[in-house]
């Protein structure tokens, strides 16, 4: 017998008549014969909508009790698919994360899972029962705080499931056929992935390719959890998130990040000031880059503020940039190794389109160029026929 861990993600449970359409695949699973663990989002944009709740509520951070609100999501979702599954004649307990023995560390809002002592799923599965874990949370070891994994966790929930009961399959159901070589919705042309590396789809992820959250991608590589990415539409074959491909290295696909912030210091200040500025705030930065303008670096828009704090206290004279109206676009594949020309290529696509180059960094799997937030779906689309055109030779 099989154990297989689905996960569905918050649009394949957006409503009633989905939550019983996967409750009939869940079911379909089971009386195959399959031990069956359900890890669940919360439906559709309910973690946005708390979010944005929580912000009319009080303007001040509070990270225990957002953890508390935000988990609250995935536990409609649970108990609305068991009882679904129950009326199937199957039965079905679900799970908090906590319940699920999903141990994190004690850091609200993106916390690391460290240990997974999943007995009480294993008890269930062993009686026969489906068992749904309420997905992106778990509990400090520690204190015994609930936690959350952050966003887009339930991924990384599923890896850690399947890695402790060694499931046959670890299958990411969503609202797009796979993984493609850029995001569907901005590329209509992309093409559907067959297979990507743990290495590739992990760059695709930190470039924001949001079909998968990098964490559950790093985790997957780290336990050897194949990851299978498909449609809860339909039953057609997804994408293998795997460790190694076969044929030779290619490039994998156009990924985008709308939401960044360019931050800098001009007319003084070198290089080393401003990464050791911003990593002693905490901020990441990828992305340093040298211009007329002084010294530039690309931070997530959301950190923009701590960055450009921490950069106006080791200032000096020079004076701090930010620039918010800023996208990253980049082309990711182990097959940038052999082009040693790839960055100018990309740039010099982009300029020929008109679109300006704000920063361009590299990285052995990726070129990455941020450009003007109005331009950034363009440039994603102009990036893509000029490496993935249909016919070439480029991409798999
Ligand atoms: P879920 O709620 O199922 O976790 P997400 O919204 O997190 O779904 O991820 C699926 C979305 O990822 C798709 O709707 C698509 O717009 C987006 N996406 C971004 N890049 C890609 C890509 N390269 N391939 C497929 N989907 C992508
Ligand atoms: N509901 C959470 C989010 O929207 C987690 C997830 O969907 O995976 O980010
Ligand atoms: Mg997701």
């Amino acid at each position: 017998m099989a154990v297989i861990v689905q996960k569905y993600g918050g649009t394949s449970v957006g409503d009633a008549d989905r939550i019983r359409a996967v409750a009939r695949r869940v079911a379909v699973t089971r009386l195959a014969g399959n031990d069956v663990v359900v890890v669940v989002s919360a439906m559709g944009h309910t973690t946005d909508q708390f979010v944005e709740l929580s912000r009319q509520v009080s303007p001040n951070d509070h990270p225990r009790e957002m953890d508390m609100l935000l988990t609250a999501g995935e536990r409609i979702s649970m108990a609305l698919l068991a009882m679904a599954i129950r009326d199937l004649g199957v039965e079905a307990v679900s799970l908090t994360g906590s319940q699920a023995g999903i141990l994190t560390s004690m850091v609200h809002g993106r916390a690391e899972i460290e240990e997974v002592r999943a007995f009480r799923v294993k008890e269930h599965l062993d009686k026969g029962h489906v068992v749904i874990v309420a997905g992106f949370q778990g509990v400090s070891a520690v204190n015994k705080e609930i936690t959350t994994l952050g966003r887009g966790g339930s991924d990384a929930t599923a890896v850690a499931i399947a890695s402790y009961l060694q499931a046959d399959a670890c299958e990411i159901y969503t609202d797009v056929d796979g993984v493609f070589t850029a995001d569907p919705r901005v590329v209509p042309e992309a093409r559907k992935l067959d297979e990507v590396s743990f290495d590739e789809m992990g760059e695709m992820a930190a470039a924001g390719a949001g079909v998968l959250m990098l964490r559950s991608v790093e985790l997957g590589r780290r336990w050897g959890v194949p990851l299978h990415v498909r449609s809860s539409f339909h039953d057609g074959e997804g994408t293998w998130v795997r460790e190694a491909v076969g044929g030779p290295p290619a490039l994998v696909g156009i990924a985008h990040d709308p939401d960044q912030a360019l931050v800098g210091l001009t007319g003084g200040g070198g290089p080393a000031a401003v990464v050791e500025a911003l990593e002693a705030a905490g901020v990441a930065a990828e992305t340093v880059g040298t211009g007329p303008e002084g010294v530039a670096a690309a931070v997530a828009r959301d950190q923009a503020a701590a960055a450009v704090a921490a950069l106006a206290a080791a200032a000096g004279p020079a004076t701090v940039l930010l620039e918010e109206e800023v996208g990253k676009v980049s082309v990711v594949g182990a097959g940038l190794r052999d082009r040693p020309g790839a960055a100018a290529e990309v740039a010099g696509a982009l300029g020929r389109g008109g679109i300006e180059v704000r920063l361009t960094a590299t990285t052995p799997l990726r070129v990455s160029c941020l450009v003007p937030s109005p331009r950034l779906d363009e440039a994603v689309r102009l990036l893509h026929r000029e490496f993935f055109s249909y016919g070439s030779e480029e991409g798999r």
